[in-house]
């Protein structure tokens, strides 16, 4: 009954993935089937992240037991099953593809060890596409990336065509607390955050550079630009590579 299937983008760590349910909706089944269901070789697997994102929910249901989901691009990638007790990661951290985030499980509705793995965007999608293809969440050409880097030209004053290149960085501000901190180019930067996942607290998309906003900029600047110590400041410019990272230039 379990079939192999050779994944490119694996969430089973060891990479071995036998699909034990597929993903079925209602013209093909009289039954529907969110997500995909697989197993390892080890009975009891652990799981990894399908790609780079962050978490946005961890809890529990009766339905699916103990579960994940990591918003990449405002992609959800859900994980369920999960064994209680294992979940490695919280709410708000940023996760790399390849990381172990749990151990797999049979909480929930679930007869046996399996993953359900599910993908979630206005509804539930068929997952197969992001299991499958190389770039499935499609990072650097995606619509809510263009409308960032479009929304950035615009508010800088440079040539507004979705590519973010030399011109454009060479236009950038220093954006922190005190310098530029109501620029229009802040809103734009808040509507990013907010759809690669970030929970911009009780002020939301406010338009003002505070406290909030800092906080995941210094987030940002740890465990994606990679910058330590005195540099992760919460200070957005060229100079220490944070533009270039929010661009895709690096
Ligand atoms: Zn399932």
């Amino acid at each position: 009954m379990a079939k192999k299937l050779l994944v490119q983008n694996k969430i089973l760590k060891g990479g071995i993935h036998y699909l034990t349910s597929d993903y079925k909706t209602r013209n093909e089944s009289r039954s529907t089937h969110n997500g995909m269901d697989f197993i390892g070789p080890n009975k009891i697997d652990d799981i990894v992240a399908i790609e780079d994102g962050i978490v946005n929910y961890v809890g529990y249901d009766k339905k699916g037991g103990y579960w994940v989901s990591i918003k990449t691009n405002g992609i959800e990638h859900r994980y369920f099953h999960l064994k209680k007790g294992s979940i490695k990661v919280k709410k708000n951290n940023q996760v790399k593809k390849g990381t172990v985030i749990a151990t797999m499980g049979k909480t929930g509705n679930a007869t046996s060890y399996n993953v359900h793995f599910a993908i979630y965007k206005n509804g539930y999608q068929d997952p197969k596409p992001y299991l499958m293809n190389k770039d499935p969440f499609n990072l650097r050409n995606n619509d809510a990336f263009t409308t960032f880097v479009k929304g950035i030209q615009a508010s800088l004053g440079a040539n507004v065509d979705g590519i973010a290149g030399p011109e454009t960085l060479n236009k950038t501000i220093t954006i922190s607390r005190t310098l530029n901190n109501k620029h229009p180019v802040v809103k734009v930067i808040q509507e990013y955050l907010q759809t690669l996942g970030y929970d911009l607290g009780k002020y939301g998309i406010d338009d003002v550079y505070g406290p909030q906003m800092e906080q995941i900029i210094k987030d940002y600047q740890e465990k994606i630009v990679g910058l330590k110590g005195n540099l992760i400041d919460g200070i957005i410019t060229a100079k220490k590579y944070t533009w270039e990272k929010l661009l895709k230039l690096s």
